[in-house]
């Protein structure tokens, strides 16, 4: 198959917590009530269950394999020399209709030694939708022992795992980078456009009242002695919280706004695309695009292509520049420059 731009049909399957109406309503799936998650333009499967997660095409085939079969023209020269045929990043939708269990990701550093991968999880949340007040928790306030975390986890002790994060209220429109490492949860009520490393790894630290085993599966089959060694124990101050978010009024402007702080230059990059001033440009890549509002037109070298509220699509490197024409707002998920810096 040609390169081209492609609409991509919804991608929801069944999670171990609640969600995923608004997903069914924005993206025309089947919803909820435990479907909270939709992987989008994923070349990423399920940890331990491929090829569970990947992207299928709408003619059938998967996403993976057609990039790998042709990866310059889908990722371009330069990207391929720094980072192969991977596209760098796994985009989600996560409609929370119950609190996220808390839980992290291990870095680049932690993949590598013990698992043997090149890509860690940092990741990132575009918010959608948030009830009034809706707080993330990340990271610890005080700095931690390990003894400690592993006595709670053993201990079954949500309610000290909880009051021990450092807590932010979100708001619609906000962006906020999540650096591997550190414990997080998100409020039920969230909706969150994610990106993330290309990686299906998650340490859970506490899962009473969620329909998963945590003992079996919440430690990436290497253990919790080792899979707790993946916790950034640090402290967190509301400081440094403030530096990893991007507020609403910051970024909803006209034109082009990168959504992310400059931390995440490594991993990935999220630019939001605003046609209220007139149409707006954007460098060749692959990009996986989500028009949040109204509608327009994707204008590329391949032709143009109608989008409107809710629609993904994938636009490959090989589209060239390209413009967005119309009344819309959408968010590109990118993966990061390929002059990046490494990530860690
Ligand atoms: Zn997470």
């Amino acid at each position: 198959m040609t390169a081209t731009v492609i609409a991509l049909p919804v991608n929801q399957f069944d999670h171990f917590y609640r969600g995923g109406d608004r997903i069914g309503a924005l993206r025309h799936g089947p919803g909820g009530p435990s479907r909270p998650e939709e992987w989008i333009g994923s070349t990423t499967s399920r940890f331990g269950q491929a090829p569970q997660g990947y992207s299928v095409l709408p003619d059938g085939r998967l996403l993976v394999e057609v990039i790998d079969e042709d990866p310059v023209v889908w990722l371009g020269a330069e990207h391929v020399a720094r980072f192969g045929s991977s596209t760098e990043v796994l985009v989600k939708l996560l409609d929370l209709g119950q609190r996220l269990p808390v839980h992290l990701h291990p870095n680049r550093a932690f993949s590598k030694t013990h698992l043997g991968l090149s890509h860690g999880k940092t990741e990132a949340w575009y918010v959608i939708d948030a009830p009034v007040g809706a707080e993330v928790g990340v990271g610890f306030k005080n700095a931690m022992t390990l003894d400690q975390v592993s006595s709670w986890v053993r201990e079954r002790d949500s309610e000290a795992l909880l009051s021990s994060l450092q807590t932010k209220v979100v708001h619609p429109g906000d962006a906020m980078l999540v650096p591997a490492g550190l414990p997080h949860t998100v409020a039920d009520g969230v909706f969150v456009l994610e990106l993330q490393e290309p990686t299906d790894l998650s340490i859970l630290l506490e899962w009473q009242g969620f329909a998963v085993d945590g003992a079996k599966d919440g430690h990436l089959d290497l253990g919790f002695d080792i899979a707790l060694q993946a916790v950034d124990l640090s402290a967190v101050t509301a400081a440094d919280l403030d530096q990893l978010v991007l507020p609403a009024a910051q970024i909803q402007s006209a034109g082009l706004v990168s959504v992310l702080p400059a931390q995440a230059d490594p991993y990935f990059r999220a630019q939001r695309i605003d046609t209220s001033g007139g149409p707006v440009g954007v460098t060749a890549g692959f990009s996986i695009v989500l028009v949040t509002e109204g509608q327009g037109v994707l204008v590329t070298n391949l032709g143009a292509f109608e989008v409107a509220h809710g629609d993904v699509v994938l636009v490959p490197f090989v589209a060239g520049y390209w413009k967005l024409e119309g009344s819309c707002v959408a968010v590109a998920c990118r993966p990061p420059d390929a002059n990046a810096p490494d990530g860690r």
